[in-house]
């Protein structure tokens, strides 16, 4: 049994009150995490650290990116097998997706760093020298279904800036974050640079989300718990970045290769059972290919192994969904049930015969559940895809039109004849009820810093 603890100030603190991390593949208990209110504690040690991290040069920042990059790669295995208990996904997921990924975040960063270019604008009389200086004290708050992933996409960039930082990982998978913090102590950095509470979203979150010294939020996680980190935070001032659900369509074009398509939208809807914010849960396909589309997608679902759902609540609301959607007329084609045995597995779910607007069909499942829609041409396709409230991705299946269709999707990031492939310089984030603001290379350095022109007069 493992004692998940805060890190404040450089130490880990034993908690006086706890509760249970539960695994979701056995429903047994595997941690106790802390329950303790430390959020001013935590604030007040990222202060003190704040002013001599700042005073780093980027470089320096730069070569503790890398230092942690390598420590993290140094126990790899260990954070994996940390990441699928708590998650209960496929250990092979966690080490090629998750660790592989939280490496890469911190590699990825250091390197960027030392191409930027100095931002210097001449003119006439005058030269301006654009400078990014560090916002101060940051909390990032991050879910359940990428841990370390998600947290090291924040961590990494707001440290290069000069930020002081206050994590907090969701309450349902904490583990990895601890580790994280017992491997950012081994490898000396300063204490009170990263500090990481647990604790429960509505308490510990709260109250980072309301502390007057945090200067800027970045949070992922649901959008209506976006909607109250925002109704908090936004009085403020506070610089926000939400990063929230979403509901994305994967568009089969009358000339898809069919090849590439099946394997590829069934890796969209039920990568980590259908519990990343990009899965594609509406299929869209043209009439055409419905029936060959059909056949084939149900072979390739049949084959899949899925790990369990994240919890007993979550596997619940999956249900709840499957249920909705034989109330609104839709048939099950495969799936549909809980697994047998312990934990929180729920099949690999297809449904079809639903209309595209409804309930089921725009609203984030966030499970192993997808819905097939048929539609006969590309500006049919277009409305289908745009009818939900979310924005955030999309995939377009096509030889030749898949670029010109991408353009017409609202959303804030279309793969063509692909999912989920990523180069980290380009932005990442939503639109509508997916979030505000983007992440990713310049976006991510652009919201951890303020940047602050100064105007010379030639004299
Ligand atoms: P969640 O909103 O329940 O929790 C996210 C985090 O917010 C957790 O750390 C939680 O403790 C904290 N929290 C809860 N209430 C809070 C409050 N009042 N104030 C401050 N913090 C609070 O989300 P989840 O269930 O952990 O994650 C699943 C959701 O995240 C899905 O909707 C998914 O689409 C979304 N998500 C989005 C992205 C993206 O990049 N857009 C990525 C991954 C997940």
């Amino acid at each position: 049994m493992i004692e998940v603890q805060n890190l404040i100030g450089g130490k880990h603190i034993t908690a006086d009150e706890c509760f249970d991390d539960i695994c979701p593949s056995d429903g047994s208990i595997i941690a106790s995490i802390p329950r303790t209110m430390a959020v001013d504690d935590a604030v007040s040690a990222a202060e003190k650290a704040q002013p001599e991290w700042a005073a780093l040069s980027l470089e320096q920042r730069a070569d503790w990116l890398a230092i942690i990059a390598d420590a993290l790669e140094s126990r790899h295995e260990e954070l994996a097998e940390l990441e699928a208990l708590d998650t209960g996904k496929p250990l092979e997921v966690a080490r090629e997706v998750d660790i592989a990924r939280s490496i890469e975040n911190f590699r990825f960063f250091a390197d960027f760093a030392r191409t930027l270019p100095e931002e210097v604008f001449e003119m006439d009389d005058a030269t301006n020298t654009v400078l990014r200086k560090a916002v101060g004290v940051v909390g990032l708050i991050s879910p359940w279904n990428l841990p370390l992933y998600l947290l090291t996409w924040k961590v990494a960039p707001a440290l290069l800036m000069g930020n002081t930082i206050i994590a907090k990982p969701s309450e349902i998978t904490p583990l990895t974050a601890y580790s994280f913090g017992q491997i950012l102590c081994e490898i000396g950095l300063p204490a009170g640079v990263v500090n990481i509470v647990h604790g429960y979203g509505p308490e510990v979150g709260q109250a980072l989300v309301e502390h007057r010294a945090v200067k800027a939020i970045s949070f992922t996680g649901g959008t209506a718990t976006g909607r109250m980190v925002a109704r908090t935070a936004a009085p403020m001032f506070k610089k926000l970045s939400l990063e929230l659900g979403g509901k994305n369509s994967s568009i089969v074009l009358d000339d898809a290769d069919l090849d590439l398509a099946i394997p590829g939208i069934a890796r969209a809807g039920f990568l980590n059972s259908g519990q990343i914010c990009l899965c594609g849960s509406r299929i869209l396909v043209h009439s055409s290919l419905y029936d060959e589309f059909l056949t084939r997608f149900l072979a390739e679902v049949e084959a899949l192994e899925l790990g369990p759902v994240i919890s007993k609540d979550h596997m619940m609301k999956v249900l709840s969904y499957i249920d909705l959607a034989v109330s609104e007329g839709g048939e099950i084609e495969a799936g549909g049930l809980k697994s047998e045995g312990d934990g929180f597995h729920i099949e690999a779910t297809v449904i079809t015969g639903l209309s595209h607007d409804s309930r089921t069909a725009t609203e984030e499942i966030f499970g192993p559940v997808v819905t097939i829609h048929r539609f006969d041409s590309d500006a049919e396709a277009i409305t289908m895809a745009n009818c939900t409230d979310y924005g955030l991705a999309g995939s377009v299946w096509s030889k030749n039109r898949g670029e010109e269709l991408a353009k017409h999707i609202e959303s804030g990031m279309v793969w063509v004849n692909t999912w989920l492939h990523r180069d980290l310089r380009v932005p990442f984030g939503g639109i509508k009820d997916s979030g505000i603001g983007r992440e990713g290379g310049m976006w991510s350095l652009g919201f951890f810093s303020e940047a602050v022109n100064i105007c010379v007069k030639h004299i």
